[in-house]
């Protein structure tokens, strides 16, 4: 076992919103054992924190990083903003469980987001129990739209009383094994062809278990609006914590309504429903090219798609439809100049060229453009789009009740998850919040901007023992220059480290020490029945 540490002379703010307090922190055996001035160890290390900020190391609330950590369990862009704990397997994908038979279609499903990944056959308490060891800590989600894959492939329709039952099994089998909860992604299909019967009917596995329920609503655009209100009505009959991840008001006509949303949060949070949202700090999104079309398009799977899109009838039926509704999901765009391929496995040359650019290139329409594209990169494609309006950022990020999540995977400049031009969140949520908008833009104070990355998260999870720097709590901390952190990825060149922290402890093991990753891989499961407060055995 390492010997005690203690962080001397920093800048102690400790995840519930208190004010910052000068003081030295102690940890021994992977735990917080005091907090005050002056303490003596005895043999104890000592790491000095003069000037410094010290706080609980960040919970990502949301993030896809069980496409990436297997590659890379390092966690590098995520150590190196200071966080610790990151939440897997949102947005209904989770890599598991992949039944006999079914692995195939698992893997094509996932290849626009994870093509490096290779799939085999498993239930989720194997998957956890052969999951890799990481620097960061991983909290898992079973995905809604994985199990509604496993069980009905990617059909438009009702599941039947068997096929429920199935996927309520499945469900089951998760949460037995630690998945804090399940995850919808209802804006893509399978998810997008459930109804809410359905994810009632789950959500009652999830009430039994104390689980919780986390919702990439049905639509993020122009019916924004009615996508919370089905997600109330979840609510009203599931009594879980539900979590609406990456909250954002997509599309021109939909700019403005931040207020209004959190507005709704707080009514039905004074009504005793039990529902928080997270954001990312960007006016840009990112997905597969593919699901900016109808969700027709895609039912059937990816040859069926391609086939569609060659078809000059079906071509104009999704001009029509676009012209009239805007994108699926993104609403209306100011133009196809707002959309940037990211990452395109079969094109990689084409990464960070705006689809507008392209069409002019090769001379043809924008929309003809993004159909062909879709083609000829055999629907792999990942673009960001920039659909959100900075005002509403700014206003989610003042209120101290929305949490920031990444939305981002861990990634790093060097090997597979080097390639292509990811989303700047992979590398800059969290400084980006507290340098930029913290600091620069004063729109809260630092102890806000940390409760919302800390305190604020754990309490929504109901994870047990972290979150928070208090004697007894897991020693997972991060240690930054509060003059110096600073967001270094921009869309143009991703690929650079967040600037500004320092040291982080994960379980009280060092994983970044003078900004640089010791190689340390601490983190742990956090598994539903040990390390949450709220769950139930079953
Ligand atoms: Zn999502």
């Amino acid at each position: 076992m390492s010997k005690p540490i203690v962080i001397r002379n920093g800048l102690v703010i400790d995840g519930s919103r208190a004010e910052p307090l000068k003081a030295d922190v102690a940890i021994d055996e992977g735990r917080i054992i005091e907090i005050g001035n002056d303490i003596s160890k005895g043999e104890a290390e000592i790491v000095d924190a003069t000037d410094k900020v010290v706080s609980p190391g960040f919970i990502d609330i949301k993030t896809h990083s069980d496409w990436t950590l297997p590659l890379m369990p390092q966690a590098e862009s995520k150590i190196r903003q200071g966080v610790t704990t990151e939440v897997i397997g949102h947005c209904g994908y989770s890599c598991a469980p992949a039944l006999p038979d079914k692995v195939d279609a698992l893997s094509e499903y996932l290849s626009p987001s994870a093509p490096w990944l290779s799939f085999k056959e498993t239930n989720f308490n194997d998957y956890l129990n052969h999951y890799p060891a990481l620097s960061v800590n991983a909290i898992h989600l079973v995905g809604h739209n994985t199990l509604r894959l496993m069980t009905m492939g990617l059909e438009d329709r009702p599941p039947t009383p068997d096929e429920l039952s199935h996927m309520k099994g499945l469900l089951k089998e998760a949460l037995a094994s630690g998945a804090l909860g399940m995850s919808s992604g209802l804006f893509t299909a399978p998810g997008s062809f459930s109804e809410t019967e359905e994810l009632v009917a789950l959500g009652k596995i999830l009430e039994g278990s104390g689980a919780s329920y986390f919702t990439h609503l049905r639509n993020e655009g122009n019916n924004v609006f009615d996508a919370i209100q089905e997600t109330m009505e979840f609510s009203e009959q599931v009594g879980v914590h539900v979590q609406i991840v990456h909250m954002k008001l997509s599309g021109l006509d939909n700019w403005g309504g931040a207020r209004k949303a959190m507005n709704l949060f707080s009514e039905a949070r004074n009504k005793g429903i039990s529902i928080d949202c997270d954001i990312y700090p960007y006016t840009a999104a990112s997905n597969p090219l593919r699901n900016l079309m109808p969700a027709w398009l895609q039912e059937g799977g990816i040859e069926a798609t391609l086939t569609r899109l060659v078809n000059p009838d079906m071509r104009k039926r999704l001009r029509n439809e676009i012209d009239q509704e805007g994108l699926n999901n993104f609403g209306r765009i100011p133009s196809w100049e707002a959309v940037r391929i990211s990452i395109s496995p079969n094109l990689p040359e084409y990464a960070g060229r705006t689809i507008a650019s392209l069409a002019e290139e090769r001379g043809i329409d924008q929309f003809e453009m993004a159909l062909d594209f879709i083609v000829e990169d055999r629907g792999q494609t990942r673009v960001l789009v920039d659909s959100i309006s900075e005002a509403d950022v700014r206003a989610f990020v003042q209120d101290p009740d929305v949490m920031i999540g990444s939305d981002g995977n861990s990634v790093s400049p060097e090997g597979t998850t080097g390639q292509g031009r990811p989303h700047p969140r992979f590398y800059g949520t969290f400084a980006k919040v507290l340098g930029h908008y913290s600091r620069d833009l004063g729109l809260l104070s630092l102890q806000d901007a940390i409760y919302k990355m800390t305190g604020s998260s754990a309490k929504a999870l109901g994870l047990r023992n972290r979150g928070l720097l208090k004697p007894g709590f897991n020693a997972d901390i991060t240690i930054f220059d509060p003059q110096s952190i600073a967001e270094r990825a921009t869309y143009e060149d991703p690929h650079q480290y967040a600037a500004g922290v320092d040291t982080v402890l994960v379980n009280g093991i060092k994983t970044l020490q003078g900004g640089e990753h010791t190689g340390a891989l601490a983190g742990k499961i956090l598994r539903r029945q040990q390390d949450f407060s709220n769950s139930k055995l079953i």
